[in-house]
This record gives C-alpha cells, sequence and structure tokens, in this order.
C-alpha cells in the first residue's frame, strides 16, 4: 500500500490524494511537482486537489463522523497508539522525505522529527480517554452536567517548514477529540502527510476519519476554509492568509484556530552564561535553516557585551556546516524551495539598502556541488530596529543584532512588534528572568533555553502570531465544545404562573 519516494527506475513516484482510505487521482486530473530543494530535480509527482476533491473529502468526513464520535474513546486512543508504532516502523522513510521534499538535514529529520512527531500523537493517544466534562452544582432539584462534545468535521492547513510534525500536530488533538479530519498539507511537502494518512489506515482508523489534500493554498486551502461542511479551520501558515482564514469564517461561522507566523526577541544580558547563550542562540537562529515560526530570529543583547558575543557569533555561524542534507554531517541544509530562496535574499539585499551591515552569510554557499540548491549561509546581520529586516519574518537563516542599555530597553524593543509567538532570554537573575517572562508579550518564553517544545506544553502566540493552543491538553478543549444538560430530580415541577384558570 506505501509506496517509496522512488519508483524502482528511479524515475519520479506519483501520488494521489488520500480520501476515505484510498488513493485516488485528483478531479481534474492535474499534478502537483516535488522540486528537490538540492539540485533542482522533480523526485515526485502528487496529484493536485480541487474543488471537487475537497468536496469528496469533506463528504468522506462527514459520512465517518457517526460512527467515530460514538467509537469509545480508549478505542480512538488505541488506533492512536498503533498509528504512532507504524510511524516508528517507517521512520527511515518519513526521515527521508522531510529530507527530499524540504531539504531536512536527514540527522534532523532522524533524530528531531520523526521522533517528535510519533511522541504528539503518543500523548494525545493517552488524552483520548481523559477529556472529562463537569457536574455544576447548581440547586438540589437539578443534575447539572457538562460534556465536552467534538466539532465535527475539522479543516486542517499547514506550511511546509515542518511537514511530519505539523501534520501530527494537527491531526492528532482533532482525532483524539472524536473529529474527523481533512487536512490540506503545503504544495512543495505534502508526501510525508500523504504516508500518515496512509498509515492511518493500516492502523485501522475507519475509511474517512483521516483525510489528506495537497493542491494550492489559493485553490484547494481557500475552499477547504469556507467550506460549509467544515465546522472549525485549523490553521498554520502566514499572518497574511491567517487574516483571510478568520475572514472566511463569517461565512460558514466555523471556528478558528491560527498558528502564525513570529520574530522571536532573543535577549542576551550580561550576567549570562555567554557560552550557553551562544549555543542556544546558534540553534534558536539556524536550526532548519531558520525556517521555523518560533526561530530566535531577533538576538537583542546588552551593550557590555554585544561585541564579545557578536563576533563570537559571527565565528561560530560561519564554521555551521552547510551542505547536502543526505549527508549526516550537514547541519544546515538548503532553504524549502529556490523561490524562497529568493524572498531570503530580497530580505540581505533590502538590508544592505538600509544601511544595516551584513557581518556574515547573506549569499549562497561558493561550493559548486551546492550550486544547483536553494542554499543561503548562515546570516548574521547588524541592525537598527527601524530595519525591515528587524521588523518582518524571514523565515530563512538570518539572524539580526541590535544592542539596547538596560532591561526596560530591552523589554520595549522585544514587544514593539505586533507578533508575539516566542521569546527567550538568557540570565543568571532570577528576578529578571521571572520578571521578564512575565513582561514579554509572547505566548511563549523560554529562559536560558531557546525553541523547545513538548507535547504536553500549551503551543501557542499572541496578537499577529494567532490565538489558540497546538499542544497541551489545552489542544484537546480547542477541538471540542461544551454541551450542558439539565436534568431536574426533584418530582413534580414547580408553578411558574400564579394565575389559574379561573383567574
Ligand atoms: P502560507 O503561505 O500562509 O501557507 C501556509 C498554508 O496555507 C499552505 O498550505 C498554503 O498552501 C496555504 N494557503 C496559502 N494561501 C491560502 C489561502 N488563501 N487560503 C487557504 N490556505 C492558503 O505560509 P508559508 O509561507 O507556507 O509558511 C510559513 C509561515 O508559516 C510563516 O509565517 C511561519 O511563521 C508560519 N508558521 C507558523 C507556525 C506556528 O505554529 N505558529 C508554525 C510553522 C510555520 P500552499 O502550500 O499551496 O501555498
Ligand atoms: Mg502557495
Amino acid at each position: 500500500m506505501t509506496r517509496g519516494p522512488h519508483t524502482a527506475s528511479g524515475g519520479p513516484a506519483s501520488e494521489g490524494l488520500f480520501i476515505a482510505n484510498t488513493s485516488r487521482p485528483g478531479a481534474a486530473g492535474a499534478w502537483l511537482e516535488i522540486v528537490s530543494p538540492h539540485d533542482g530535480t522533480v523526485v515526485a509527482q502528487v496529484a493536485e486537489a480541487r474543488q471537487a476533491d475537497v468536496d469528496a473529502a469533506v463528504d468522506a468526513a462527514r459520512d465517518a463522523l457517526p460512527d467515530w464520535r460514538r467509537t469509545a474513546p480508549a478505542a480512538r486512543g488505541a488506533l492512536l497508539a498503533a498509528w504512532a508504532d507504524l510511524m516508528e516502523r517507517d521512520a527511515q522513510e518519513l526521515a527521508l522525505l522531510e529530507c527530499l521534499d524540504a531539504g531536512h538535514p536527514l540527522r534532523d529529520a532522524r533524530a528531531l522529527d520523526v521522533p517528535r512527531a510519533v511522541a504528539v500523537i503518543r500523548y494525545f493517544a493517552g488524552i483520548a480517554d481523559k477529556i472529562e466534562g463537569s457536574v455544576v452544582p447548581v440547586d438540589p432539584d437539578h443534575l447539572v452536567y457538562a460534556v465536552r462534545e467534538p466539532i465535527g468535521v475539522v479543516g486542517q492547513i499547514i506550511p511546509w517548514n515542518q511537514p511530519l510534525l505539523l501534520a501530527a500536530t494537527k491531526l492528532a488533538p482533532a482525532l483524539a477529540a472524536g473529529n474527523t479530519v481533512v487536512l490540506k498539507p503545503a504544495e512543495w511537502t505534502p508526501r510525508s502527510a500523504l504516508w500518515l494518512g496512509r498509515l492511518a489506515a493500516e492502523a485501522g482508523f475507519p475509511p474517512g476519519v483521516v483525510n489528506v489534500v495537497p493542491g494550492y493554498g489559493e485553490t484547494a486551502g481557500a475552499y477547504l476554509a469556507r467550506h460549509p461542511g467544515v465546522g472549525k479551520v485549523a490553521f498554520t501558515g502566514s499572518t497574511a492568509v491567517g487574516r483571510t482564514i478568520a475572514g472566511a469564517s463569517a461565512a460558514n461561522l466555523a471556528r478558528v484556530q491560527l498558528e502564525l507566523g513570529g520574530k522571536g526577541p532573543n535577549l542576551i544580558f550580561p550576567d549570562a552564561d555567554l557560552d550557553a547563550a551562544l549555543a542556544g542562540s546558534l540553534y534558536a537562529a539556524f536550526h532548519n535553516a531558520g525556517q521555523a515560526c518560533i526561530a530566535g530570529s531577533r538576538i537583542l543583547v546588552h551593550t557590555d557585551v554585544a561585541e564579545v558575543f557578536t563576533d563570537a557569533l559571527i565565528q561560530r555561524a560561519a564554521a555551521l556546516r552547510v551542505g547536502d542534507p543526505r549527508d549526516p554531517a550537514t547541519e544546515i541544509g538548503p532553504l524549502v524551495s529556490h523561490e524562497h530562496r529568493e524572498r531570503v535574499l530580497t530580505y540581505v539585499e533590502l538590508a544592505r539598502k538600509e544601511g544595516a551591515a551584513i557581518l556574515s552569510g547573506g549569499r549562497p554557499p561558493d561550493d559548486p556541488a551546492l550550486r544547483a540548491g536553494a542554499y543561503v549561509l548562515p546570516t548574521v546581520i547588524h541592525a537598527a530596529p527601524s530595519h525591515r529586516v528587524c521588523q518582518e519574518e524571514i523565515f530563512g537563516p538570518v539572524v539580526t543584532v541590535t544592542p539596547f542599555t538596560d532591561d526596560a530597553e530591552a523589554v520595549e524593543l522585544a514587544n514593539a512588534l505586533d507578533y508575539g509567538l516566542g521569546a527567550g532570554l538568557w540570565t543568571r537573575d532570577l528576578s529578571r528572568a521571572h520578571t521578564l517572562a512575565s513582561e514579554l508579550a509572547t505566548g511563549m518564553v523560554w529562559v536560558n533555553t531557546y525553541k523547545r517544545v513538548a507535547p504536553g506544553v500549551p503551543f501557542g502566540g499572541v496578537k499577529a502570531s494567532g490565538y489558540g493552543s497546538d499542544l497541551g491538553f489545552d489542544a484537546v478543549r480547542e477541538y471540542t465544545r461544551a454541551k450542558s444538560v439539565w436534568v431536574r430530580t426533584a418530582a413534580g415541577y414547580p408553578p411558574f404562573f400564579t394565575g389559574g384558570p379561573s383567574a
């Protein structure tokens, strides 16, 4: 049933849409080409979903809903657990897909992407039978209880930067809570989500519970977001598209959950363990070539240590091993696509024009073996808060460094943007750590660490970074709604109208 990333002949494999546990071509017969970011070759083609296909997927999800929501929660959990086991079985294939399609270094895909996706599904497998309601003590004559019910058919739309992990993160809480799902992966990276769909079928999920419809955002994505058969839309992606999703919900009144962009401030104080701050800042800025919503892409460093910290950062950034993501030594692979690389390099040009100093990188590597790939060297830019590179999400291996003089200025700079996803600070001062953790206007704060995520910890942003939580117990709440039930336990019924027939 499953298909490897290449056909036996070595030519590009082709894969269908995944609807009602079957792989099928798109109604329009159109295909998405999956292009290797390492060398620009076409590695696969995937059926492109259009409106008729999204309709078919929503129909399948709606048909599956009555039985699925009545399935014993423990049985739903057992299916999720079996699914996670199959992902572990196919860990090598899944890691290779993240490597070939998204350009993730194979070592990251094996050590991080796949185990994290498995852990997320296991966490929600364990939660499926713990979504408790409550009994509300109203008065002695009534038993009043509130149960958490699934919302129904959920539409989910995800980006390309963590294709497998985000698919697992979206699907698991929705399914654990008893919803059925139509997932639209990003046009550049749909294959790991399709693989997950097939594994769900193999694990025993009934047809229609999990559906995966690769396609373009403007067509399949936008249509799914406004579909009248969808009760909720969960979106991860850019703030601009997030706003259109929220707008579309005015028509179908679907609930909306938005995990949007970020421009994470990373504050370095003079009393910090500077070696730790340096290592953490490199990871925050450059892991996954900076293509992370929670990247620490905006370093704010106290003037007392700005020079020594920046010099060390430049050296360490230049020493990162950029290369073929299949090479186990590679630390930084290509960006997801050539198109995205152009966007990132445009920001470097803009920084130059605005008078910021490019201290390191800012261009493709010299290695001729990487010339056909979407590579950009890790880039450090000394920039002022007014520069656009300090304000806009670049989503690449680009970090800005801006000095500050005291805590108040650090917080002001950190909070100056509309984004509010993650923030970090490095200090040995406990009082400062907790005070700033409270003052930073973000959904997540890391102290003496950065970009840590775990299945049980709420994940989400504020302001232009969206609303709702993708992880933790909060995530299953997002996929349920409260229904309250009043039961009169006392005999009879107290008279409400005082007047009788003769009055
Ligand atoms: P994007 O353009 O917003 O795309 C995200 C998804 O939405 C893709 O599946 C895309 O389809 C689809 N889409 C595009 N236009 C649409 C429309 N009009 N209606 C419905 N769906 C539409 O974002 P991206 O550039 O691919 O991804 C990077 C962004 O995601 C960054 O801003 C990043 O910060 C954010 N992100 C946030 C989180 C988080 O949890 N907060 C996590 C990861 C990434 P196509 O693939 O066909 O374009
Ligand atoms: Mg697009």
